[in-house]
């Protein structure tokens, strides 16, 4: 059994992760917080360079293989905002519902090609913690930005993302079809490839 860190103090990444990992044979996540690996500030410019920081930092702290995903719901029309800033849009320390409220203030106004909106998803795996050659997994999942929260499962901003595949925001999708079509869930399957050749 492979234990790795899941470098992220989110429920809902950690929940959408958890149901991930039951479908990877030999793989268990354990969350940081367990392990008392306190979050660190993302200062990075890039997806990628907070992933590797989140995964190094859970590696350093622990001693043990560790996998982060960094995250976040990008609009054109807002020159990419809330981009790699999604979790802190609103302030530093925002609520989801104040980052959506602040996101549908922007966008007030915008006709529907501008609402049009894709989260990324970088997810990193690290060994140990000065791995050169980290293992870089990513997703895309295009939509648009609804005007008003639709649906009450998830987390950030799932009330406020329309998803044309399935006529329905992504908080009114099952955890395991959100899993199926999401950047992250996209980044994880290929993660799960790549850790079944490993465990082979
Ligand atoms: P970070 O990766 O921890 O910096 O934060 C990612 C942020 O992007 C989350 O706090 C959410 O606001 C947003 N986000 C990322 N993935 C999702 C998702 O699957 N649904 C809704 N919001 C998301």
């Amino acid at each position: 059994m492979w234990d790795i860190v899941l470098a992220t103090s989110n429920k809902g990444k950690i929940k959408e992760f958890n149901a991930i990992a039951k479908a990877i044979p030999g793989v268990r996540f354990i969350p940081q917080e367990e392990l008392g690996v306190q979050p660190i500030e993302e200062v990075g410019l890039t997806f990628y360079e907070n992933a590797i920081a989140k995964a190094r930092h859970a590696c350093e702290q622990t001693g043990k293989p560790a996998i982060a995903d960094d995250s976040g719901l990008s609009v054109p029309a807002l020159g990419g905002a809330p981009g790699i800033i999604s979790a802190r849009y609103a302030h530093k320390n925002a609520t989801d519902q104040e980052n959506v409220d602040c996101l549908l203030t922007n966008m007030q106004g915008l006709c529907d090609d501008d609402r049009y909106a894709c989260f990324h998803s970088v997810v990193v795996l690290l060994s140990h913690f000065d791995h050169p050659f980290p293992n870089i997994f990513e997703g895309v999942w295009e939509g648009q930005v609804l005007d008003t929260p639709q649906g009450d499962s998830g987390f950030g901003y799932d009330p406020v993302f329309y998803v044309p595949t399935h006529d329905c925001s992504s908080a009114e999708l099952d955890l395991d079809v959100k899993n199926e079509v999401s950047h992250r869930g996209q980044a994880m399957q290929d993660f799960s490839m790549f850790m079944s050749e490993v465990l082979e």
